[in-house]
């Protein structure tokens, strides 16, 4: 399938679900499953967990949605003492999010970026950190199971990734695949564990995903890679314009100054 066929099947996509680990909203091609824009979590309805997803991480993307940052830090703060692996884990995306925010002192509607000052590369720092040890806090609780939890060993392996251990998350995708019974999850976690390593495969994975709208992100990624920047650009607006996918806007963001530098 050409770009274009896959920026219209993108339009056509309508159906929303909430993420039950971090609250996002999803979009979903038949409303029955797809991964979290946000975290990567697999999504369907009915999913019992999203009953449980608390107050709190509502708020977190309440906040975002309004584009109210401070207020999303501060409602996110007060869950930093949980003990369940995956509010971490959710936890650990937040921060990183509001890390790139304030580093590129980034307005949520795409609009204006202003010129990095030092407060804001300082805060972002601070803001990684905190990350990080979210991340890390998740990997400990998640890690005790993870070995008979294919859920906790998600968990433990988008950590890895998002804190770019390869050789841990390569063992928790081993674990993952001894016990996750849905293939949809194992590949995913392979496409991402492909995209992350640089896998000359990577295509191959992402093309088998390519119903699910975070598998046309990492094509995106992948067509930077290739140099296919134009292609990856449509793909990446298609995909900012039909949903909240903030991986999509940085890379975007990202084109856009590496495209600005080379052009002078
Ligand atoms: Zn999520």
């Amino acid at each position: 399938m050409e770009y274009r066929h896959y920026i219209k099947y993108i339009e056509t996509i309508n159906a929303v679900m909430r993420c039950a680990v971090c609250g996002s909203d999803v979009a979903s091609a038949e409303g029955k499953e797809a991964f979290c824009h946000f975290c990567e979590a697999y999504v369907y309805p009915e999913d019992k967990m999203q009953q449980e997803a608390t107050a709190a991480l509502n708020e977190v993307q309440d906040r975002i949605k309004k584009a109210e940052i401070e207020n999303a830090i501060g409602a996110a703060m007060k869950m930093q003492k949980s003990s369940k692996p995956d509010v971490l884990y959710a936890l650990g995306v937040f921060y990183s999010f509001f890390s790139d925010y304030r580093y590129y002192s980034l307005d949520y509607n795409l609009g204006g970026f202003m010129e990095g000052n030092s407060k804001n590369i300082y805060e972002s720092l601070d803001l990684i950190a905190k990350s990080k040890e979210m991340l890390f806090k998740a990997i400990k609780i998640a890690g005790k199971d993870a070995e008979v939890d294919p859920n906790l060993a998600y968990v433990v392996f988008l950590s890895n990734i998002r804190l770019g251990r390869r050789v841990q998350a390569e063992r928790a995708l081993e674990m993952l695949e001894k016990t996750e019974k849905r293939s949809q999850i194992k590949d995913h976690a392979r496409m991402i564990y492909a995209m992350a390593t640089n896998d000359k495969d990577a295509l191959k994975y992402i093309s088998s995903g390519i119903v699910e709208l975070n598998s046309f992100y990492y094509l995106a990624v992948y067509l930077i890679r290739m140099k296919r920047y134009k292609e990856s650009r449509r793909l990446l607006e298609a995909l900012i314009k039909k949903c909240h996918m903030p991986m999509a806007l940085y890379t975007l963001h990202r084109l856009d100054l590496f495209e600005q530098e080379t052009a002078l």
